[in-house]
């Protein structure tokens, strides 16, 4: 396991996987290192491939907006990573390949943050790291323990904007997520 200063050299110097070639910047992630909650997205789009951080696009927005409603702010007391570092070009979703070739710095960053809780952003994150089998529809908002974390996923933050429909929804997972903070 590295320490956060090599972990994160060794991350943007990273050519593991093809997405070396095309991206602009490696998206390492943001937050407080001894949050209790680490969300995780799929990768970066276009806006956090430029501007180097995760989530900072109109996604990010909501995001933001969705921590505050829940008492969170990416610069005090939550994490925000991703599955992969760098961006998949056109946006598309990472391939497994990728996955596989970059979810050690992942892990390398639960290892030192420790959080008590995972939430996953979307479905690409939540079949990682929670079932290969998991339909974000269905089981959004439930709750699974591994090796002593809880973990949840919620809608992404993209498909809210696309669907406002998902929002009650996802208001009712936040608060879940809130209850499990205080716990
Ligand atoms: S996506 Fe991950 S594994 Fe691939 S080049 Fe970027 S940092 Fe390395």
């Amino acid at each position: 396991m590295l320490e956060w200063n090599d972990l994160q050299n060794a991350c943007h110097q990273c050519t593991r996987c093809g997405l070396c070639e095309t991206r602009h910047n490696v998206v390492f992630g943001v937050g407080n290192q001894n949050a209790d909650i680490l969300f995780v997205g799929e990768g970066p789009g276009e806006q956090e491939d430029l501007q180097g951080e995760p989530f900072v696009g109109p996604a990010g927005k909501l995001l933001d907006a969705m921590l505050c409603i829940i008492d969170l702010d990416r610069h005090e007391n939550c994490y925000i990573a991703n599955i992969v570092k760098c961006r998949p070009p056109g946006n598309r979703d990472p391939l497994e390949l990728e996955q596989d070739a970059c979810i050690d710095f992942l892990r390398n960053q639960v290892a030192l943050i420790k959080p008590r809780i995972i939430v996953c952003l979307g479905r690409i994150a939540a079949q990682r790291l929670i079932d290969p089998e998991y339909r974000i529809t269905r089981q959004h908002g439930q709750w699974v323990q591994k090796n002593g974390i809880w973990l949840t996923a919620i809608y992404h933050p993209s498909a809210l904007l696309r669907d406002e429909w998902k929002r009650p929804e996802t208001f009712r997972d936040l608060l879940s997520i809130r209850e499990k903070l205080r716990e």
